[in-house]
């Protein structure tokens, strides 16, 4: 659970980004807002589960309270208008369409089925939605990955290690574990049926739990991709690992602890997003997640009620800090491309704070991802509260992939 230091925030229009980033100035300056591609579409508000690090129902925002459970027809048919005229405007040829929750199998088949022809049926030709759908796998069924399987809908499934690791945090509301049930999910999405549309498994560091022993439980699962998240937290609402003694880095010795297993194993077994992403940024390349490096962000959210969000990890910050005041019934998509805090997530090294400015590793780390960065009062302009294991995992990598890179040089040269 998140160890609220300071729950007493002052005025948010006097902290970084409102007080200051300006989308005229900056439109002035010859600056364009990215559009969006990626749209967090959460048909259902409420979980069947309650695991004790959700930003949605057990952090600083509380609005899923006053959220209807199930986005309704109206609201899904606003939403596909948006979205269509957002694809015509900027010429999408794709966007990404992630069904997300709460625990968005709540909604049941006919739903689901309902809003994914819906969307299908308002965007023009020339643009292909690409349907993802993440869940905590307890109410996987046969006919749930059929309509997947119908539609190509890649299924992820959150789950954080072996039974005893995975039902530490990722409980029910009576406190019993979830595993049994993910586990009977996750065999079915993995049989040879349904492996097409396995898409990967999100895991929760826990530095309590042991690396290696929580990475050969999910590669048991041979997923092709695993995301290794850090729990939200910031510099006023820290988790209890992540203390203020910044000589210690217990997330960086975590991942860096799996990265010794993953990088030099003789055959390759999973994609390990963020391994993946810092190695590309290190060789120059650039981040196509938001949680490393400085490539504009081009994700918004869709509530059930409607309402245009900036990001969901922001409940973490503080009460109402993803919303924009905004909703599809009354805005269009481009008015959010306008918010402080849209265009702060789309600007890169312009939205770091003097300390990651003058860092070392800014260009791969991008001061980490931007609701680590809060703290009361300032805002967002902050290095990650989880910068020192930023940090360390970055110069480790770092200094395996220049090692490898000079190595296969000399070689070259013999
Ligand atoms: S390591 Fe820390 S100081 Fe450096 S860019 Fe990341 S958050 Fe900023």
């Amino acid at each position: 659970m998140i160890d609220l230091l300071d729950t007493t925030y002052g005025d948010r229009a006097a902290e970084w980004p409102a007080n200051e980033l300006d989308f005229h100035r900056l439109s002035a300056t010859g600056w364009r807002p990215t559009p969006f591609r990626q749209i967090v579409f959460k048909i259902n508000s409420r979980c069947n589960l309650s695991c004790t690090y959700c930003y949605v129902y057990h952090q600083a925002d509380q609005s899923w309270r006053g959220q209807p459970a199930t986005m309704s027809p109206a609201v899904v048919e606003a939403t596909a208008r948006r979205l269509s005229a957002h694809a015509r405007r900027h010429e999408l040829p794709r966007m990404q369409i992630i069904l997300h929750g709460g625990e968005p199998l709540l909604a049941g088949h006919d739903y689901l089925r309902n809003v994914v022809e819906r969307l299908l049926a308002a965007v023009d030709a020339g643009t292909a939605l690409e349907f993802a759908l993440q869940t905590n796998g307890t109410l996987i069924d046969e006919v749930f990955l059929e309509l997947c399987r119908e539609f190509g809908i890649q299924v992820g499934v959150s789950v954080d290690g072996d039974p005893a690791v995975n039902d530490r945090r990722r409980t029910r509301r009576n406190g019993t574990g979830s595993h049994a049930e993910v586990a009977r999910g996750l065999r079915l999405l993995t049989s040879e049926r349904f492996r097409p549309i396995f898409a990967g498994l999100l895991c929760v560091v826990d530095p309590m739990s042991d690396p290696r022993e929580v990475y050969e439980s999910l590669l048991a699962w041979r997923p092709p991709n695993v995301d290794f998240l850090l729990p939200h937290g910031n510099w006023t609402a820290r988790q209890p690992a992540r203390g203020g003694d910044e000589t210690s880095t217990p997330y960086a010795d975590w991942l860096g602890d799996v990265f010794d297993r993953w990088y030099p194993a003789p055959e390759h077994e999973t994609d390990v997003r963020v391994f993946l992403e810092i190695i590309a940024l290190i060789l120059g390349g650039h981040s196509h997640i938001e949680t490393v490096g400085l490539s504009p962000s081009s994700v918004v959210v869709i509530e059930t009620d409607g309402s245009i969000e900036q990001v969901d990890a922001l409940k973490s910050a503080y009460h109402g800090a993803a919303s924009t005041g905004l909703a599809v019934q009354r805005n269009d998509l481009d008015e959010a491309l306008r918010h402080p805090g849209i265009v702060a997530r789309q600007i890169g090294l312009a939205a770091l704070g003097p300390e990651c400015a003058r860092c070392p590793v800014h260009r791969v780390c991008g001061g980490g991802y931007y609701p680590h960065r809060y703290q009361a009062g300032s805002g967002f302009r902050n290095r990650s509260v989880y910068c020192p294991d930023l940090f360390a995992l970055i110069t480790k990598i770092g200094r395996q992939i220049r090692a490898d890179v000079e190595k296969a040089k000399a070689q070259g040269e013999h």
